[in-house]
């Protein structure tokens, strides 16, 4: 039998809902295939942690996480700690100790949810959005002069490598060239920005070159989120720099019905590191502790690590149950239904059990 490591970070808010919901799903899937167990081990690392020892990850955390196969991440977010702290502390530092540069994010409107937008048709978004995940604006390059003073000066500098800029186009084209359409938007706002973004150009038209199959074109971001919710259905995948993609895969969610159910995979392609698996949205202040937070962008995540472990049935499994339940109208109130997180989780691990090859 196949044994999988797999580091369980749920972290805070409702990242200590979903992560064990998920975590549920996953056993039942292993017990259901007989092939492969996982051996999860829980790190209580976070805002909690935090408060009592003044770090948000052990010291060797990293070390300790490398004998892992993937981590399992909740989210990090909490009303008493600064942002900058939170997330630097845990999952950037993850992100970048272990060169997860490649951000994944699928998005598909699964049945039984509505997209916002009225005009969509079932399958009209079926997109990828690949984030460069390791430079550009979030490389923390900057600073701040004369504080406080009415000449202040603050400067947030993007960094983009050629090295930085060619893996994530590669990743982008592969992911495409893997896909029934094998179309691929390069995001940029190259009118603006004329350093990084003429060079993210640039070094897309080089790559291209080694994709012949695959179809690409440019587009600006503020067009690209236009063309989000008026053309949705000439999209596919889409590549864009660490910012541009955070915004546009928030816009993504969304347009797919909810934050709560868009997934994302943080990719070393090299597999030098262990790659992180974590549901898009964050902490949820407002619904954390009450038991209703939607599972599904979880189980999701979940079926994402499987595959990238080498379980993909076990993955095509939990998304036929994942998109049954959300069929059968078994959903959490964000996306109009009436169920908690443990009746979606239930539900899911129900059509686990009862599913046939
Ligand atoms: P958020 O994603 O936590 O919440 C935004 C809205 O979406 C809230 O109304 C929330 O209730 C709803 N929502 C999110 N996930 C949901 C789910 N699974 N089910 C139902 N509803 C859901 O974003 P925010 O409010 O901007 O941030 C809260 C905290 O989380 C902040 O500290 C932020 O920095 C952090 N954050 C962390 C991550 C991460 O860990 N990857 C990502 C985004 C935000
Ligand atoms: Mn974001």
């Amino acid at each position: 039998m196949r044994t999988h490591r797999i580091a369980a970070i749920p972290a805070d808010g409702i990242g200590k809902e979903v992560i064990p919901a998920g975590l549920r799903v996953l056993h039942a899937l292993a017990e259901r295939s007989g092939d492969f167990r996982l051996d999860v081990t829980d790190f209580p690392w976070g805002t909690d942690y935090y408060r009592e020892t003044g770090r948000m990850m052990a010291e060797d955390g990293l070390e300790t996480l490398k004998g892992f196969d993937a981590i399992f991440f909740g989210a990090v977010g909490d009303q008493q700690v600064p942002d900058d702290i939170t997330l630097w502390g845990l999952r950037l530092r993850i992100c970048q100790g272990f060169d997860q540069y490649a951000n994944i994010r699928p998005t598909r409107v699964l049945p039984g949810l509505t997209s916002p937008l009225r005009t969509v048709q079932p399958g009209d978004i079926d997109w990828v959005i690949v984030r460069e995940n390791s430079e550009g604006e979030y490389a923390g390059h900057g600073g701040r002069a004369h504080r406080g003073h009415p000449e202040e000066v603050a400067t947030e500098t993007a960094i983009f490598t050629r090295a930085g800029v060619t893996r994530i186009m590669k990743t982008a084209f592969e992911i495409a060239a893997k896909r029934p359409r094998k179309k691929l938007t390069v995001v940029t706002k190259s009118n603006a920005q004329k350093h990084g973004m003429v060079f993210w150009d640039e070094v897309a038209a080089e790559v291209a070159r080694d994709y012949p199959g695959v179809t690409w074109e440019k587009e600006l971001v503020d067009a690209m989120a236009a063309r989000m919710v008026q053309k949705p259905a000439s999209i596919d995948t889409v590549v864009a720099t660490n910012l541009h993609a955070d915004i546009l895969s928030d816009l993504a969610g969304a347009l797919a019905g909810s934050l709560g159910v868009a997934p994302t995979a943080n990719l070393d392609p090299s597999r030098r590191f262990p790659s992180m698996f974590e549901p898009i949205h964050g902490s949820a202040f407002d619904i954390a502790g009450k038991g209703v937070a939607n599972p599904v962008a979880t189980f999701w995540t979940a079926a994402m690590m499987l595959e990238h472990i080498g379980e993909a049935p076990a993955a095509a499994r939990l998304m036929a149950a994942v998109e049954r339940v959300c069929a059968d109208g078994v959903m959490t109130a964000d996306v109009g239904g009436t169920a908690d997180t443990e009746q979606v989780t239930g539900a899911v691990i129900a059509a686990i059990r009862g599913a046939n090859d």
